[in-house]
């Protein structure tokens, strides 16, 4: 039987956000006005299991941009929609080591490292634009929204402002063009990827989502398939080595969960055929890592016994 059953999941959520709360440390992203402006002391913290049990503690409900998460969705619907040979023809799966914006390829291939990083995402991004073509971003949506379990919305100003400012992205689309990984039009790439990181989702979309992750591409609470298995194998695998950007290592040592984390404050975590965990506060730390969602991790970790390699 599983540790959190014995428990009660919903004591052991709350105890995790009571010990975690107090710590302010971090800082909110600033490079664009819309994020710099949300309040800093919102905390939630979600957890969805794949038998359908719902817990909720704190700001669950608070919408906020999904950023960098949306990478690790964009790559399962990739592989299912390019296939996985192109995929991995275009993007590698080695952690990098390097920071999420980092202008740096894998010198053996020429390739992006990971689709954890922008210039595999963007590179992702690409090969949806061409699968895709003109409803690319409708369908993206509509599968997120799936994954969620409701139709999600979109911040129109936080993609305007990325978009206007996203010059080091640009830089980056330019030079996998140049490099041949990314072979769709770059403004057409680009207008995905800004929009899918400007999708909102709350800290309760994001247990949904990874629970659907959890479940191997269905979700627990709608029956609906929203994945493919295959596809949802190779996400889980890049989300564990690569999800916490130059964090992805002490990550795996100290949680021990496939995850994915973005600027917007936001984590997803998925403990395979168990749990999907969303979490939210917006102070980063100085690798763009919610500081408060990492300890909250921890603490649920050990206290339910979620990592991968634990005994029990
Ligand atoms: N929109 C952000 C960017 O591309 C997302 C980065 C992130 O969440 N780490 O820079």
């Amino acid at each position: 039987e599983a540790k959190h059953e014995a428990y009660g999941l919903e004591k052991v959520v709350q105890h995790a956000h009571a010990r975690t709360r107090g710590d302010l440390t971090g800082a909110l992203a600033t490079y664009i006005p819309e994020l710099a402006r949300v309040d800093p002391e919102r905390f939630g913290i979600a957890l969805v299991s794949v038998g359908g049990e719902v817990v909720g503690v704190g700001d669950v409900e608070v919408p906020f941009t999904i950023q960098s998460i949306s990478k690790a969705l964009a790559y399962c619907l990739a592989l299912e929609a390019a296939g996985r040979d192109r995929v991995l023809a275009h993007v590698g799966v080695e952690p990098s080591g390097d920071a999420f914006n980092a202008i740096v390829f894998d010198p053996h291939t020429n390739r992006p490292y990971n689709p954890m990083v922008n210039a595999g995402a963007i590179t992702v991004s690409g090969l949806l634009a061409q699968a895709l073509g003109a409803e690319a971003f409708d369908v993206l949506l509509d599968r997120f929204s799936a994954a969620a379990g409701r139709k999600l919305g979109f911040d129109e100003a936080v993609y305007r402002s990325e978009a206007e400012t996203g010059h080091r992205n640009r830089g980056i689309a330019h030079l996998l063009k140049n490099a041949g990984a990314l072979e769709a039009d770059v403004d057409a790439t680009l207008d995905l990827y800004f929009r899918q990181c400007s999708i909102l989702v709350t800290a309760s979309d994001l247990a949904r989502m990874g629970a659907t992750l959890a479940s191997i591409g269905e979700n627990p609470l709608t029956g609906a398939t929203v994945f493919a298995v295959e596809a949802v194998r190779g996400t889980l695998s890049v989300m564990f080595t690569c999800g916490m950007y130059d964090f992805a290592g002490n990550w795996a040592f100290d949680v021990g969960v496939p995850a994915k984390s973005g600027v917007g404050g936001g984590i997803l975590g998925v403990v395979n055929r168990q749990l999907g965990i969303g979490t939210y506060s917006p102070r980063l730390d100085t690798k763009g890592n919610s500081v408060r969602g990492i300890a909250a991790f921890r603490e649920l970790a050990e206290e339910l016994g979620l990592h991968i390699f634990d005994p029990t």
